[in-house]
């Protein structure tokens, strides 16, 4: 929240788990410039149907029940107002939601403020008109003043568009300091223990001194944490989180949730996507030469009895041949002579 009435910022990128606030920071950022800093703004969702939910249910109740807010922006339901749901006027300003499925609504009027909520739930292209985001962003190119604000869950690494955003921002992690040894580290899931079947032993070791910390102790370092920017970047600040900062849950009820989730790639996905606040990286993606180099036996000069058919493959050097035999067994699993 801070960054987004920073002068030096001009696009906010958070990426994170599920239900750690972050439309309670779009929807603040909107509250502050209504009443502090009144300006046109858009907020665009995946859909239009799911733009007419948060401007019911998110947006109304704030504007209803926030006293410095009240009276602000009139009621739809009130003669006259001129308010629907998808446009709100206040003074000085007016709040537009629509779809990123809809691009008639994404192409608006000119904006200062640009908030596109849950982008990885967006359609690869807004009808036939592109990108929802980058359509969205032109509404705001003649604000020297603009702000962008991208928020999301991440999915699939292949084509998550909050994590490229992420990786060109200043990557900035909570670093959070260890209350016995005061070394600060960013919350890793590698980091909490549990005893096998025992989901209700889990504490968090400090990566440094190894101590387990208990959930009290895990919440009262977050209070004394800070943002550290990791990278570099020209007006773009980005925020990493997990739900290891919530202090809404707790270490067991995750290894519960880890549990349950590791049954299945699928549910698995879901869990690295909602707790960890990361991408997926689809498996057979990407192959990590190592592990695959430590899988390597000597077998001597026999033909294994697992070998359904060799291949061979010869190299034509200049002063010799280089000749490759290989047995063939199930799975692609290979022995080379
Ligand atoms: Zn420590």
């Amino acid at each position: 929240m801070d960054a987004f009435s920073d002068p030096n910022i001009e696009t906010v990128v958070i990426m994170s788990s599920a239900q750690v606030g972050k439309t309670e920071i779009l929807n603040n950022v909107i509250g502050y410039h209504v009443s502090q800093d009144p300006s046109p703004m858009l907020v665009v969702q995946p859909t239009l149907d799911m733009a007419q939910t948060w401007s019911k249910d998110r947006l109304a109740p704030m504007l209803r029940d926030t006293p410095i807010l009240q009276g602000l922006v009139k009621d739809p339901r009130a003669r006259d107002s001129g308010n629907t749901t998808l446009h709100k006027i206040f003074p000085g300003g007016h709040i537009t939601a629509c779809g990123a499925n809809s691009p008639s609504s994404l192409a608006s009027r000119p904006v200062r403020l640009v908030l596109c909520d849950e982008v990885d739930r967006y359609p690869v292209s807004a009808g036939s008109e592109g990108d929802p985001v980058s359509l969205a962003r032109k509404r705001a190119t003649t604000f020297w003043n603009r702000k962008i604000g991208l928020f999301s869950t991440p999915t699939n690494k292949a084509n998550s568009r909050i994590e490229t955003a992420f990786e060109e921002s200043d990557k900035r992690f909570f670093y959070v300091p260890c209350l016995h040894c005061g070394h600060k580290q960013v919350l890793k899931w590698a980091q909490v223990r549990w005893e096998p079947e025992q989901p209700e032993t889990a504490a968090y070791a400090c990566a440094e001194c190894g101590t387990l910390w208990t959930d009290a102790e895990r919440v009262r370092s977050i209070r004394q944490g800070e943002w550290v920017a990791t990278s570099t970047s020209r007006r773009v600040a980005g925020f990493h989180l997990s739900a290891l900062y919530s202090p809404w849950g707790n270490l067991e009820a995750g290894v519960i949730e880890f549990l349950e989730a590791k049954k299945q790639p699928a549910t698995l996905r879901v869990w690295v996507n909602t707790f960890l606040g990361e991408p997926w990286e689809e498996q057979g993606d990407a192959v990590d030469d190592y592990a695959v180099a430590e899988h390597r036996e000597d077998w001597g000069e026999m033909v294994p009895k697992e070998v359904l058919m060799l291949t061979a493959g010869v190299d034509v050097q200049d002063d010799r041949l280089e000749v490759e035999i290989v047995g063939w067994g199930r799975d692609e699993e290979s022995w080379s002579h």
